[in-house]
This record gives structure tokens, C-alpha cells and sequence, in this order.
């Protein structure tokens, strides 16, 4: 395994021309130009960085390696870190005299998958996961977030002119098995730490890059996990009088449980129950004891998450009672929630970044996908979480002609264009925190 490159130091590069004071509306024009000096004169490193995580990832709570790269990174730039907040996760502060304290979040934790890109930085990783080798691959961007967190840190200690108070840059394991968030805060994120006014995220997502989507409320969805076991009772399969038929129990919950969504669910509000996993029986001609399903359930909104709860539930039983079958067991876990966008702090974010990326922000619909970065909401922390996109704009509108779209996150051909991805990451992040450190120094 290749080292990693030893931390960039803070240059003084950065430098605005006219000192803002700190009690007026920030001058976006001029801070974007100064951001993107920086980010210029900062891009060798950023870039080094970027490509050495992209090459080395590792999985949710073994990010040891990345987590100590990070940690040097943040303390060469003169933050004070602490190391294995929740496991492999890290905080990093910076204060900066009186004034709010602004969290920005990023995730460490790569993917169990082989990456099928050719990008000469492209890993190669094995390790062992539950009982198995993978490889590992950084197919969501997490690689992405960091350099951009490391670089915005960078861009807010040469602006610290520009704004009083407290950076706390902390760097989350596992998100990707919705772990991390909750071992940071169960480890006192929250308590031996300030918890902080407001909370920043980005995730890269697979569309053109200059491009900043963002929402107001929900932006992610609740996360229910779903285990049922149907329990019948086994015997041959030409004599059905003599069983109990768990794989006809199973097929007919399958079908059955999605009238939940298309009946009882109000059609204009979004859920998903999708069954990902049968596991019952061996061969054709026997009629297994029981038959367990695995699932998952979205949605936005709590009343809708509870009807769906119940009707999944209902469907069950009755499923089972139709057979005459003892009742199954069911387990219906509740995994990470949506992930609220604050209004009032989206609001202050969104001038800022309105005058810095004009049409390419975007007000776009909320992701059907799941994100622990809800969890700090869940303790009280107004949040913003936004997205930027990663692609060459004429590469992805051909190949959306084409009928092939680029790879989306997850996908093992996910794979960002570095430099102008990270330049947007970092100049809308930085803005995005000079704003609420602004809009709270004037007191609204
Ligand atoms: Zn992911
Ligand atoms: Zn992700």
C-alpha cells in the first residue's frame, strides 16, 4: 500500500482585498474570487489528497488510515483534533473569538464493491467484511467530501477576518451502514464538545459539476428495516393437504403488502416497500418449514411512516391467519430518519449561494435514499445538507442522448471529475458557513 503524502500547510495565499466587516451582508462576488485563488493555489495538494483517499478506502469503522490523514491535515491547518470520537470518527475546532459555532460534517467510511473505472488513482483494495474478502470502493464520493472538507477548513482559517466564532469540522464513520452519526454522538460528539448552533453537509451526487441542489425540509427519507418470518409446516411437495405452504404465505405478502402503498398510503405522499431478500427451502419437491423476507421502507413523513408501519404488519398476520399459520415474527426495524433541512438556515444559505452559482442552484425534489447526517438534527442542530454534481456537462448530456446515463453513486463506474467538483464543494461550503456566521453576527 502506497503512503499517504504528508499534510499541506496553510499558505497565506488568501487575502481579500477589502476587509468585510463583520456586521454587514458578506460580499459574495469578492469572497468567491478570493475562494477561488485559494482553491487554485491549494488545487495540487487537494488533488493529491483526493486521489490518495480515492485509493485507499476502507469500510465503515476500519477508516484508521484515513481518519490519522485527515487528523494530520486538519492540525497542520491549526485546528486542535480529537481522535476516535465513535470509534475511528474525529472533531476538529478551530475558534475564532466570540460568535456561533458551525459544524460541517463529513463521512469517512467507503463501499464493500469492486470499482470498475479506469482511473489510473482507481483502488484496488481488498479486506475482509463479514466473513468474506471485498474490495473496496469510494463509489458514493465520501473521497470527494473530505479533500472538500479539508479544503473548506483551509479557505475558512485564511478568511478568518471575514468571521468570529467556532469551526467544528468533524469527520463521521459509517455512514454508509448508518452507524456513525449515532457512535459520535453516544461518544459525547454533543456533550464533551459544544454542541453547535448549526450543522453543514454535501454529498456529490452523479450529475453535471458547477451544479448545487438543495431543498427546503425533507431532503432524505426515514429508513425502516423489514424482517418477517412466515412459519408453516414442512413436508413433500406432492402432498400440499399435509403442509403448511410458507413460500405461498411469503409470495402472497410480497403482492399483497404493496396495496398499503397504492391503497391505504395518501397517493400524493411518498413511501416505498421494496423486498430485497427470500430465504426458504432447498429443492423442488419439499415444502419448507418457514420463509423469511428482508425489506426496506422510505418515506418522508412520520404519519405516513406509522400507517405503513401498520399496514405492513396487518398484512402479515393476515397472511399467515389465511393458512391457518401460527402468527409470524416480525421485526420491523427502525433505521436513520429524514434528514429536515431547516428553513431559516437554508434561507440565509441560499443568498449566498444564489449570488455565487445563479441558475446553477437549484431547488431540486428530495432523495429517496437514507442519510445519517439526520441524527445531529435529531438532537436539536438546525441542518443543511446540499448536493453538488460531478460530471462534465457535455459528457453527461451525451450520454443521456445516448440512453446510457453516466453512473450515479453506488454504481462501480461512479467517477467524479476532481478538480471542478471539489472547487464547487469548497467554494459552496465556505460561503454556505460565512453566511450563518454573518446572519447570526447581525443578529437575525
Ligand atoms: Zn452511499
Ligand atoms: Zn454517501
Amino acid at each position: 500500500m502506497k503512503h499517504f503524502a504528508k499534510p499541506f500547510l496553510l499558505s497565506a495565499a488568501l487575502a481579500v482585498a477589502t476587509v468585510v466587516p463583520v456586521h454587514a451582508e458578506i460580499d459574495v462576488a469578492r469572497l468567491k474570487a478570493a475562494i477561488e485563488t485559494s482553491f487554485e493555489a491549494d488545487y495540487p495538494k487537494l488533488d493529491a489528497l483526493y486521489k490518495d483517499l480515492h485509493a485507499e478506502p476502507e469500510l465503515a469503522f476500519a477508516e484508521v488510515k484515513t481518519a490519522a490523514r485527515l487528523a494530520a491535515e486538519m492540525r497542520a491547518l491549526g485546528f486542535e483534533v480529537t481522535e476516535k470520537v465513535g470509534r475511528t470518527g474525529l472533531v476538529a475546532i478551530y475558534k475564532n473569538g466570540e460568535g456561533p459555532t458551525i459544524m460541517v460534517r463529513t463521512e469517512l467510511d467507503a463501499l464493500p464493491m469492486e470499482e470498475k473505472t479506469d482511473l489510473p488513482y482507481a483502488s484496488r483494495v481488498k479486506t475482509a467484511w463479514n466473513g468474506k474478502e471485498t474490495f473496496v470502493a469510494h463509489s458514493c464520493g465520501h473521497d470527494i467530501h473530505m479533500a472538500s472538507w479539508v479544503g473548506t477548513a483551509k479557505t475558512l482559517v485564511g478568511l478568518k477576518d471575514q468571521w468570529r466564532g467556532t469551526l467544528m469540522f468533524i469527520a463521521q464513520p459509517a455512514e454508509e451502514i448508518g452507524a456513525g452519526a449515532m457512535a459520535m454522538l453516544a461518544d459525547g460528539l454533543f456533550t464533551r464538545f459544544k454542541k453547535p448552533d448549526f450543522a453543514f453537509a454535501l454529498h456529490a451526487g452523479g450529475y453535471p459539476h458547477g451544479y448545487v441542489n438543495y431543498r427546503v425540509g425533507a431532503g432524505s427519507s426515514n429508513f425502516d428495516g423489514l424482517y418477517i418470518k412466515f412459519r408453516g409446516r414442512g413436508g413433500h411437495g406432492a402432498m400440499p393437504q399435509r403442509t403448511i405452504d410458507p413460500v405461498m404465505m411469503a409470495a402472497r405478502f410480497i403482492v399483497d403488502v404493496q396495496s398499503v402503498i397504492s391503497r391505504e398510503k395518501d397517493p400524493t405522499e411518498f413511501g416505498i416497500i421494496s423486498i430485497g431478500a427470500i430465504n426458504s427451502g432447498t429443492v423442488g419437491n419439499i415444502i419448507p418449514d418457514d420463509a423469511t423476507l428482508l425489506g426496506t421502507i422510505r418515506s418522508f413523513r412520520p404519519e405516513v411512516r406509522a400507517k405503513m408501519l401498520a399496514g405492513i404488519e396487518r398484512t402479515a398476520k393476515a397472511v399467515a391467519e389465511m393458512s391457518d399459520a401460527p402468527a409470524p415474527l416480525i421485526q420491523l426495524t427502525e433505521g436513520t430518519k429524514a434528514v429536515i433541512n431547516d428553513p431559516e438556515l437554508v434561507a440565509t444559505a441560499e443568498k449566498a449561494l444564489k449570488a455565487a452559482f445563479g441558475e446553477r442552484l437549484r431547488l431540486s425534489p428530495p432523495n429517496t435514499t437514507s442519510e445519517d447526517f439526520s441524527e445531529f438534527g435529531g438532537s436539536g442542530v438546525p441542518l443543511m445538507m446540499f448536493h453538488i454534481g460531478v460530471y462534465d456537462v457535455e459528457k453527461w448530456t451525451a450520454a443521456n442522448k445516448s440512453g446510457t446515463p453516466l453512473a450515479a453513486n453506488h454504481s462501480p463506474q461512479f467517477a467524479p471529475v476532481p478538480k471542478p467538483t471539489l472547487q464547487t464543494g469548497i467554494t459552496a461550503m465556505t460561503l454556505a458557513v460565512l453566511s450563518a456566521f454573518d446572519q447570526h453576527a447581525r443578529g437575525k
